[in-house]
């Protein structure tokens, strides 16, 4: 069954993970498990040069979303627009856990404004304290009710951030939720019925997360076949505009 990786990462996160994918790799895993095309950023604001080697290789393949710390201010804002403008990237990747801003902070303003413009996504890392929980990504984008804003992890590994993130986008309609390192299959099923049959969608968080693990809770949550098809592939293909 055909699918669409919502949010994998590109490049080398050493330190506590250990991890690191390199675009071959990830190409491959996507040709052996049926991916059509990911969603790729870098693995922090300063190698957004990963993904877009990685774009330039595999045109067809990838979909580049920019990394781009707000708390740098306009250096912030000027690597969106250098990465959007000049190089075709099509999103934008915001992590306030690692680049420790609350989600909802002003400092966040001018690059969902900049989306608004643009007319991209925003994708959100969601699910850890105190940063990036759900309710602050809720508050971001009740502000920016015109972007489209991704709560990727849809609460993570927390059973409480996931209900948050489950209850944030019921309660507001430009939140869209992605399922990657979210343990809990049933809850994919919870979002497919309650908060919107176009609004869950399959990622794999490469380098973090194996496919297989993360295509079996999406398989095995609950939802019938067209529910499935929907998750892994219709909804990010009308998302994204492909
Ligand atoms: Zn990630």
């Amino acid at each position: 069954m055909k699918k669409i990786d919502l949010h994998s990462h590109v490049g080398n996160f050493g330190s506590w993970a250990g991890v690191k994918s390199d675009i071959d790799s990830i190409i491959k895993n996507m040709d052996e498990y049926e991916v059509e095309k990911v969603v790729l950023c870098s693995a922090n604001q300063y190698t957004n040069d990963d993904t877009e080697y990685a774009f330039k290789k595999y045109p067809e393949r990838v979909f580049p979303i920019v990394f781009t710390n707000p708390n740098e201010g306009k250096k912030s804002i000027d690597t969106v627009k250098y990465y959007v403008e000049e190089k075709g990237f099509k999103g934008i990747k915001l992590n306030p856990l690692k680049n420790a801003y609350v989600a909802d902070d002003v400092v966040v303003d001018p690059i969902m404004e900049l989306a608004k413009e643009y007319d991209i996504p925003v994708f959100i890392h969601s699910g850890h304290p105190p940063y990036s929980l759900p309710w602050s990504i809720a508050l971001l984008a009740e502000r920016h009710p015109n972007v489209k804003t991704v709560m990727i992890h849809m609460g993570h590994g927390h059973g409480v951030y996931i209900d948050a993130a489950l209850k944030m986008a019921r309660r507001y309609n430009n939140i869209y939720l992605e399922m990657s390192g979210m343990p809990m299959g049933c809850k994919i099923k919870e979002a497919y019925e309650t908060v919107g049959k176009n609004r869950i969608m399959f990622g794999i968080d490469a380098p973090f997360h194996h496919p297989m693990v993360e295509i079996q809770k999406v398989l095995t949550s609950g939802i019938d076949d067209k529910g499935i098809e929907d998750v892994f592939y219709n909804n990010a293909f009308e998302f994204l505009r492909l």
